[in-house]
């Protein structure tokens, strides 16, 4: 998306766009099988810029974008509550609800004159409380992040994650706000990639090179080396990983200042219906293999359950052929321990490993990104997306750093 985003703006003709894989869309592509439509794991778009929505929406056909108010809950071993967990503590059983809301007031008044926390993990625990951040806040966080999170910046999710004070908490126990950054979303009836579609649009076809993987970059002779010949070059944009993208040009770091995760996603199909409404459940549970899980069916209303699932991996963990077998019977193992299904028979499954998905954001990353990225731009090597600049962010987001670039450049249409 980031790549076909500047190609889209560009306002020159005099450009190549290379792509490794036989079709574009990185991430954002979509799987259609068996009658299921699934992307690469859930995508969803929430836009906060009307006029970039608008755009794409009209190139997609209005008709075919649903927008839907989002449904997402937390599995809480006999019951389901509401997500955020920190902001619907009220539903939990009264015993642990007492225990939260008692941290939560005492967290709230050692914030008053303590110090600021120095990670991610140690503001889990400031901020929303001892209990709120064990029962919940770590255990999801450490499934999903694959680390130990007080290697993690105070602020790696951004404005991704739900924040909450100690009076929004309380005044949430009458009326619920679990308003958040995607409280609607949409989603277009050919999935996600149909936003990949409606930028490509914009882009020249002859202009595309795919199957075309850039080998290596001379940052001196301003040429690059791929698996299709070289390309001499004025201006490279790469939204290739970061440290991948160091890697090519020859320029050295410290190892394990960019770290991430990946995440082995399982797409399933299933005979009949599964829960109704909820769009996708949050699994804190240290015995339950995935994090989260996704249903495509309640989005597109229709009669068969069609999941996707996510597990977390640490970076150098081992996702083979043999992990996958097992770890596709071990979901299934633990969507009937959490009821989510019963007798249902899996009539179509498709896996992808995204790696890397999360990426670490530390002091040094934030830091050590800041650095290379001013040494490339000295020879007109600019990294941007994602990966490219090594962050947490969405599609929109995409959209706009490669427009922003342009502007940089003094190079958009
Ligand atoms: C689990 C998960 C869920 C997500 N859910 C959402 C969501 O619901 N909504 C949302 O807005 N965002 C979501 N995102 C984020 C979204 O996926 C990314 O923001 C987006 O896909 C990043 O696009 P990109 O173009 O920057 O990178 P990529 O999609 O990674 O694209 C990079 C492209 O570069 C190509 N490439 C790499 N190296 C080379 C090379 N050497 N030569 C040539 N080509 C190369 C790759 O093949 C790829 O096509 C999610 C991400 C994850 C991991």
């Amino acid at each position: 998306m980031t790549g076909l985003s500047f190609a889209d703006a560009v306002n020159t003709d005099d450009y190549i766009l290379c792509e490794s894989l036989d079709d574009v869309g990185g991430y954002c592509q979509t799987v259609f099988q068996d009658g299921f439509v699934w992307d690469y794991s859930g995508h969803f778009f929430h836009f906060r810029n009307k006029d970039i929505e608008e755009e794409l929406v009209s190139r997609i056909g209005k008709d075919r974008v649903r927008t839907i108010n989002k449904d997402s809950r937390i599995y809480w071993r006999d019951h389901i509550i509401d997500f955020p967990f920190q902001k619907n503590i009220h539903q939990l059983p009264k015993d642990e609800f007492i225990e939260c809301l008692v941290d939560v007031y005492e967290a709230d008044q050692a914030q008053r004159d303590g110090q600021a926390p120095k990670n991610f993990g140690e503001m889990l625990s400031a901020k929303f409380g001892r209990a709120t951040a064990e029962k919940f806040l770590i255990p999801y966080n450490e499934k999903l992040y694959a680390t130990d999170l007080s290697s993690l910046d105070v602020d790696a999710m951004g404005r991704f994650f739900p924040y909450a004070n100690f009076d929004d908490i309380i005044r949430g126990f009458r009326s619920s706000d679990n308003a958040s950054y995607n409280s609607t979303f949409t989603y277009p009836d050919g999935g996600a990639i149909e936003y990949v579609r409606a930028v490509q649009s914009g882009v020249k076809p002859d202009n595309i090179r795919l199957n075309t993987a850039v080998t290596s970059i001379d940052l001196s002779k301003k040429v690059a080396d791929t698996t299709n010949g070289t390309i001499e070059f004025e201006t490279l944009v790469s939204s290739a990983p970061f440290p991948r993208l160091l890697d090519l040009c020859g320029v050295p770091y410290e190892p394990g200042t960019y770290s991430y995760n990946k995440v082995l996603v399982f797409n399933l199909g299933f005979n009949k219906k599964g829960p109704e409404k909820v769009h996708w459940m949050y699994f804190p549970q240290r015995d339950v293999c995935f994090y989260r899980a996704g249903f495509y069916d309640n989005i597109f209303n229709t009669e068969r359950l069609s999941l996707y699932i996510e597990i977390g991996y640490p970076a150098d963990g081992i996702v083979d052929n043999e992990v996958v077998e097992r770890m596709r019977l071990q979901v299934l193992d633990d969507l009937k321990r959490c009821g989510i299904i019963s007798d249902h028979e899996l009539v179509s499954w498709h896996t992808i490993t995204l790696d890397p998905a999360y990426v670490h954001i530390t002091e040094n990353s934030i830091k050590a990104v800041e650095q290379h990225k001013a040494k490339l731009s000295e020879h007109g090597v600019y990294s941007i997306g994602r990966y490219g600049s090594w962050t947490y962010c969405s599609i929109e987001d995409n959209i706009i750093e490669a427009r922003a670039l342009l502007d940089q450049l003094g190079a958009r249409a």
